[in-house]
């Protein structure tokens, strides 16, 4: 049966590597990264993603510059933060969290953090260069996956990757950060006819379509290494789209929900952040 993939191992990792290169900025006279969250109102669920990214940006050394702002405040408020924190030399991330409240227009506040300081990765900006291969900020969750395969040295070039889902957050920047590691990319999506038959092609499966359970064994090549970034809570738990007891008779390696994709998201903010500060600080990233 597969192995299954500790993403909550490879999220202290990667944690801990950041902490220690933000304790080496400082100590060689740079300054600790700050990180920015704007939280619009008091949604329960947005409020715990929040605390989460301050606590854990906290504990690797960088500096938590969150902002609450109520939950009927006006556009132009916001945008006049989100200009405040851009100029601020201090704030090397901006991370406003989604959703916002339906009276706000979050395309529009959105364009107002520049790209250097988009942590989140899902600027225009940044979109557009990573669709031309060019460094930036990459989007955290298929940052996420990257770091995971990675781990398990999987192996990418000329390989048939398959991308369950399209949409701006994860399944496109999934496609092309896979492209960009020279994998042979197909994208799977809502009108794809036969989607088990396209993803048994897979030698790397990764699915993100927000549908629980979608992907089972028949969709599944012996021995292919899947991804499941699906969240689903459940009256069993959280669960993910992929079947995990069925695909784990036929794959080579998955991951588990929880404990797979979910704990990487904000440890890849972290890195995020960490080279926004680093690159805005004048200072070779890695
Ligand atoms: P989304 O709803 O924006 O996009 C879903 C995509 O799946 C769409 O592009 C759609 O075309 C495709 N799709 C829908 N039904 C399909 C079907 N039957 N067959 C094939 N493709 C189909 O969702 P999203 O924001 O990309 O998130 C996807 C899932 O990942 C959700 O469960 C979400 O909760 C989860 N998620 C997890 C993390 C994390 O940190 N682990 C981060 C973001 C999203």
């Amino acid at each position: 049966t597969a192995r299954l993939i500790d993403g909550t191992a490879v999220a202290r990792a990667v944690r801990a590597d950041v902490g220690r290169r933000v304790a080496e900025l400082v100590a060689g006279g740079g300054t600790a990264p700050g990180l920015a969250t704007v939280l619009i109102g008091d949604d329960p669920a947005s409020e715990v993603y929040v605390r989460n990214k301050r606590r854990l940006c906290t504990e690797a050394g960088m500096a938590d510059l969150h902002r609450h702002l109520p939950g009927d405040v006006d556009q132009a408020t916001v945008a006049a933060l989100l200009d405040e924190l851009a100029a601020d030399p201090e704030v090397s991330g901006i991370l406003l969290q989604l959703p916002v409240p339906a009276h706000l227009d979050s395309e529009a506040l959105l364009s107002h953090i520049p790209a250097e300081k988009d942590v989140d990765g899902l600027s225009t900006a940044n979109a557009g260069l990573l669709a031309q291969g060019r460094p930036g900020l990459r989007p955290c969750t298929p940052a996420g996956v990257m770091a995971l395969l990675a781990d398990q040295d999987v192996a990418l070039s000329g390989a048939e990757a398959v991308v369950v889902g399209r949409s701006v957050l994860v399944g496109r920047p999934m496609a092309q950060l896979l492209l960009a590691a020279d994998a042979t990319v197909t994208i799977a999506h809502s009108r794809t006819r036969d989607l088990a038959a396209v993803c048994r092609r897979a030698d790397v499966l990764v699915v993100a379509a927000g549908i629980p359970g979608l992907v089972g064994a028949d969709a599944v090549k012996p021995g292919a290494t899947v991804i499941d970034v699906g969240i689903h809570r459940t009256e069993q738990g959280l669960r993910g789209d992929v079947d995990l007891d069925a695909v784990a008779a036929v794959a080579g390696a998955v991951t588990p929900v929880p404990g797979g994709v979910g704990p990487m998201t904000i440890a890849m903010l972290l890195a995020n952040t960490l080279t926004a500060a680093t690159v805005q600080q004048g200072r070779p990233s890695r």
